[in-house]
C-alpha cells in the first residue's frame, strides 16, 4: 500500500540531499512534488495544499545549522505532519456504560457488517465483554444471515427480527434484550445503500435518535479515495459521528482516504479493517500509518 505515494516522497527528497540546508527555492520543489504525490493518492486538494503549506512553515523555521541533514529533517517534518493530520494519538471508543451501544453507520459494501463481526470479536477476546450483535438491515435479508453466520463463528449471540420492517424498534428492542439478559454491548450493524440517499439517511438518524448510542461509527472502504472523503462529510453532517472505521486497507489503495478524513471531517479513525477474516482488525495509529506512507 502507498508505494507510489512513498516512492514519489522519498525521490523528492533525494533532491535536497546534499544540500547543506533547507532553502526556501529546494523546500519549494521538494514540496511542489509532495504535493502532487499527496493529490496523485487522492488526497483532497485543500488538504493537500495546507499539508504543504505547514511543512514549509516548519522546515523554514528550522535553525538547518544545528539540524541533521535536510532531507533528514524534511522526512521528520513531513512525518510529524502527517501524523498530527491523521489524528496524534490512536483514539478509543467509549464502551463504559453497560450495556454500551455502538451503531454501524455507511454504505453497502464498505465493510459494516464484517467489522461489527471483528469489532464483536476483538471486544470479547481482548476486553472481555458480551456483545450482543444486532440485524437492523430489513430490506436485505441476505444481510441479516451474514450477520448470523459472523455471529456464529465468533460465538456472539445475535438479535433479528426477521419479519420486522421498522429497523427502530429492531434497535430498541435489541437493547431490552442486552439489559435483561446483561450483555455489556449492543453493536447495531445498519442497512446500507451504495450512494447516500435522503431515505437511508433518514432511517439511521432516527435509528440514532431513539437509541443514543456511545459511539457512532462510520465505515468506509478505503480504496474509494475521493469518494470516502464526501461519504463521510455527508455521514458526519447527518449523524454527527464519533469515530470513523477505515477499511480493505490490505487492498491496493492508495491512501487518500486516510489522510483526507480526518481533517475534513474532523473526526478521528479509530479502526482500521485489513482483510476479509475476522481477526483483519487493528486500531489506527497515526503514526505508524505516517511511517507506512513514507516507507
Ligand atoms: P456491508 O455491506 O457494509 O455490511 O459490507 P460487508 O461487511 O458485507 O463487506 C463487503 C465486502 O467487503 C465483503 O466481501 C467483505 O468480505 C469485504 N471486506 C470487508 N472488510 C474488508 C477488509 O478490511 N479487507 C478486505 N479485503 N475485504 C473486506
Amino acid at each position: 500500500m502507498f508505494d507510489n505515494l512513498s516512492e514519489r516522497l522519498e525521490r523528492s527528497f533525494k533532491i535536497l540531499k546534499g544540500e547543506g540546508k533547507i532553502t526556501e527555492i529546494n523546500v519549494a520543489e521538494t514540496l511542489k512534488d509532495v504535493r502532487k504525490a499527496l493529490l496523485d493518492a487522492d488526497v483532497n486538494y485543500k488538504v493537500a495544499k495546507n499539508f504543504t503549506d505547514t511543512v514549509k512553515e516548519k522546515a523554514l523555521g528550522q535553525n538547518v545549522l544545528t539540524a541533521v541533514k535536510p532531507s533528514q529533517l524534511m522526512v521528520k517534518i513531513v512525518h510529524d505532519e502527517l501524523t498530527q493530520l491523521m489524528g496524534g494519538e490512536t483514539s478509543e471508543i467509549n464502551i463504559d456504560s453497560k450495556p454500551a451501544v455502538i451503531l454501524m453507520s455507511g454504505l453497502q459494501g464498505s465493510g459494516k457488517t464484517t467489522f461489527s463481526g471483528k469489532l464483536a470479536r476483538m471486544l470479547k477476546s481482548k476486553k472481555n465483554k458480551r456483545p450482543l450483535l444486532v440485524a437492523c438491515d430489513v430490506y436485505r435479508p441476505a444481510a441479516i444471515e451474514q450477520l448470523r453466520v459472523l455471529a456464529e463463528q465468533i460465538d456472539v449471540p445475535m438479535y433479528s427480527e426477521p419479519d420486522s420492517k421498522n429497523p427502530v424498534v429492531i434497535a430498541q428492542n435489541a437493547i431490552q434484550e442486552a439489559k435483561a439478559k446483561g450483555y455489556d454491548l449492543v453493536i447495531v450493524d445498519t442497512a446500507g445503500r451504495l450512494a447516500v440517499d435522503e431515505e437511508m439517511m433518514n432511517e439511521i438518524a432516527a435509528i440514532k435518535q431513539a437509541i443514543n448510542p456511545n459511539e457512532i461509527l462510520f465505515v468506509v472502504d478505503s480504496m474509494t479515495g475521493q469518494d470516502a472523503v464526501n461519504t463521510a462529510k455527508e455521514f458526519n453532517e447527518r449523524l454527527d459521528f464519533n469515530g470513523v472505521v477505515l477499511t480493505k486497507l490490505d487492498g491496493d489503495t492508495r491512501g487518500g482516504a486516510a489522510l483526507s478524513i480526518r481533517s475534513v471531517v474532523d473526526k478521528p479513525i479509530k479502526f482500521v479493517g485489513t482483510g476479509e477474516k475476522l481477526d483483519a482488525i487493528d486500531q489506527f495509529h497515526p503514526s505508524r500509518m505516517a511511517d507506512r506512507i513514507l516507507g
